[in-house]
């Protein structure tokens, strides 16, 4: 049996050998929790992007799509609160120096929970000792740590040009409300959506691509009439499941929808749900719903000056709405891909002389870097021409094909499943004189003869169902 930890290692190591993410800056010995993505994992992050826009977006009356800066006027972040409160509890080890947040630490080696919010501060637990669980030292009490990336605009740095990377992309949206508002002409309810970078100083990142200091997210904050706030929460738990299980493929099996309680939500927010992804390293955050009530929009409209409300044109009367923000994170959705749809054979085999196992990347074809590949047997007898024009035909059509005519077959399957092509054709002999090729699908194995020049269409068929 794989452990979850030998899962994650070799994860891991296929997603750098075969071009999905790679540590960033390498060359210069790394950056610490810095990621670059490679090919595959671009087209991945694309392929999710465009999934998720044509889902929320486009195939919607009730939505628009927007981009707002990463830089905005740092009078946004006073008004939303996140200058004084988008902190985490921090303790520091007095003898190694480490940095730890107070709230992951866990009660192991004798050291104690330290930010469990039904027990007293560690300095009032009369005779414990809160210790660091790296080397055991003594640890500070805990301090408030801003998460917020700090930067300079313009050419002085000081007070009066300071400014702050976002930290969720929601807060552009709630700023453009009132130009969206008066532009697009939309009725209650609707929503404004967004992709984007987000940027925050964890002091505990870590886990691969799970919690990193740059991450994308794509969210959206859905406008509607504080009575019907309820009834919009319901439609988008609805909308995350469909768009976990119909989408990325994900079993029920591994998800849980965890209903945050009172004491532990944001002061603001009426109703929380976490959505957490089973992970090899454990059950974590995936996604959240919340319903952030007028809270964000009476902010703003307090600290602008200006008029947020929006006019109820069946009462005219005005009213300042609530939200419903579903929020997903693209990073951890990739995560939640591999994790899923990594299928690891223990048996190992033996015609590659490779030690490690074999692993099919079986992601559903929609979001599939690679489309097809296009294998000719041999380099001669005019098979390398034909699967030529083959590989040019799928391309014209806009779905990502690969040629790869080096190395045994085996070898060429093995690496098309590892980066998760749904469909390898391969040309033969015989498809000089019939015109056909071998389709191999990447789950069921199963192999049939297909007329070449029917194959971009059978492949959009197969993609569209
Ligand atoms: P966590 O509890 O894991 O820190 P959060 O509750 O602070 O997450 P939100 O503020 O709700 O996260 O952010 C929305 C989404 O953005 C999350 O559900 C997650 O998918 C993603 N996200 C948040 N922080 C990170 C991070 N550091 N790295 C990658 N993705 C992140």
């Amino acid at each position: 049996m794989i452990s979850p930890e030998q899962k994650m290692d070799l994860m891991i190591s296929l997603c750098k050998r075969r071009g999905f993410v790679f540590p960033g800056s390498e060359i210069y010995g790394g950056f610490a929790n810095s990621w670059d993505y490679g090919p595959y994992g671009t087209e991945l992050k694309n392929n999710i992007r465009r999934a998720w826009w044509g889902r929320f977006v486009e195939r919607r009356g009730d939505m628009v799509g927007i981009e707002t800066p990463i830089v905005m006027n740092p009078k946004a972040w006073e008004a939303s609160g996140h200058v004084q409160t988008f902190t985490d509890p921090l303790l520091d080890c007095k003898k190694c120096k480490k940095r730890f947040r107070a709230d992951h630490i866990l009660p192991s080696a004798g050291a104690i929970p330290l930010y469990d919010k039904e027990q007293p501060p560690p300095a009032k637990r009369a005779g414990k000792k809160a210790v660091c669980p790296a080397c055991g030292g003594e640890l500070t009490e805990p301090r408030q740590f801003n998460l917020m990336f700090k930067t300079f605009v313009g050419v002085t740095e000081d007070a009066s040009s300071l400014a702050y990377l976002r930290p969720e992309t929601a807060g552009g949206m709630f700023v453009a409300w009132k130009n969206v508002r008066d532009t697009m002409r939309k009725r209650l309810p609707f929503g404004i959506a967004q992709i984007g970078k987000a940027f925050r100083n964890e002091i505990t990142p870590g886990n691969f691509i799970f919690r990193t200091r740059e991450f994308e997210q794509m969210e959206i904050e859905y406008f509607v009439k504080p009575e019907e706030a309820p009834e919009a929460f319901e439609m988008w738990l609805k909308e995350m499941k469909s768009w976990v299980e119909d989408v990325l493929c994900i079993s029920p099996k591994n998800v849980e929808y965890v209903e945050i309680q009172e004491k532990d939500r944001a002061f603001y927010s009426a109703r929380t749900i976490d959505i957490e992804y089973k992970y090899p390293f454990g059950q974590k955050e995936l996604y959240g719903l919340a319903n952030r009530t007028d809270y964000d929009l009476s902010r703003h409209g307090q600290a602008s000056g200006e008029d947020l409300t929006w006019l109820d044109p069946k009462t005219s009367k005005r009213i300042l709405p609530f939200v419903i923000e579903p929020t997903w994170g693209l990073d951890r959705t990739l995560l939640a891909l591999l994790c899923e749809h990594l299928d690891i054979d223990e048996a190992p085999t033996s015609d590659e002389g490779n030690s490690e196992p074999r692993m099919v990347l079986r992601l559903p074809p929609m979001l599939a870097p690679v489309k097809a590949a296009i294998l000719p047997l041999q380099k001669k007898g005019g098979l390398t021409e034909i699967a030529e024009k083959l590989t040019d035909a799928i391309r014209q059509e806009g779905m990502m094909v690969e040629y790869d005519d080096s190395g045994s077959i085996g070898k060429r399957y093995r690496r098309q499943d590892e980066i998760g092509t749904p469909w390898c054709f391969t040309i033969d002999p015989e498809s000089v004189d019939d015109g056909n090729a071998t389709v191999r699908d990447r789950d069921t194995m199963a192999q049939e003869r297909l007329a070449i020049i029917d194959i971009p269409a059978w492949l959009q068929k197969k993609l569209n169902t």
